[in-house]
């Protein structure tokens, strides 16, 4: 079928440009993982509760995806980091070209971590590769415990699962360690943190795993 013939076209190109990008992340030393989660469960949420956190401690430069707005490059601002907006105008995911051309109006050179949110969708962002050292899945207790088996594919590429939003459990018929054993049967090496960035809970446990990934990049 054509339509496949020109998707893995695009992927492979995408590939290739994410290669560069690898390159360019590791010959200034950053760190770079990329957030991915539907939309709503938090994830600039999660980055302002870990910029306030890791404030002093790491340099940290953000890429904010969005399909229509600046909004969330305007919140990430307020905490006073470099930070670049794509807007992708109705486009689900970000390309590894589109991360390219945004990073060269960051100061990389300045900076130890550089954190990548995506547009808000669970499936077309497990397929780009960005240049990221890794994918971190955010998933919101509001969303269901089966939310990793009607999207494995973006389970299985991630390395780390944030649940989010645990302080709304009990109000919720969310089953949260249903949620992380659906997660861990697709991808048993995931590595679950529980976060919510309403009370702060967990979010020191997330930023400290953070702390000593960016301590130990190459
Ligand atoms: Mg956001
Ligand atoms: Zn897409």
């Amino acid at each position: 079928m054509p339509v496949i013939t020109i998707e893995r076209k695009v992927l492979a190109k995408n590939d290739e440009v994410a290669t560069e990008n690898r390159t360019l992340f590791a010959r200034h030393g950053l760190f770079v993982f990329n957030v991915v989660s539907s939309p709503g469960a938090g994830k600039t949420s999660l980055l302002e509760r870990t910029l306030e956190l890791l404030k002093g401690a790491l340099r940290v430069g953000v890429v904010e995806g969005d399909v229509q707005t600046d909004f969330d490059a305007q919140r990430v601002a307020r905490y006073g980091v470099p930070v670049v907006q794509i807007v992708t105008n109705g486009g689900c995911h970000l390309e590894a070209k589109l991360v390219q051309d945004a990073v060269a109006s960051l100061p990389l050179e300045g900076l130890d971590v550089l954190i990548i949110e995506n547009v808000g969708n669970l499936v077309c962002p497990a397929n780009y590769d960005l240049g990221e050292a890794l994918k971190v899945v955010v998933v919101s207790t509001a969303e269901g415990d089966d939310k990793p088996l009607k999207y494995p594919g973006m389970f299985r590429n991630a390395s780390v699962l944030v649940i989010n939003k645990v302080d709304l459990l009990p109000y919720l018929p969310c089953d949260v360690e249903a949620l992380q054993r659906n997660a861990l049967q697709i991808n048993p090496a995931l590595r679950v943190f529980r976060t919510s960035c309403t009370s702060g809970d967990g979010i020191a446990a997330w930023c400290d795993w953070l702390r000593s990934r960016a301590a130990d990049r190459p």
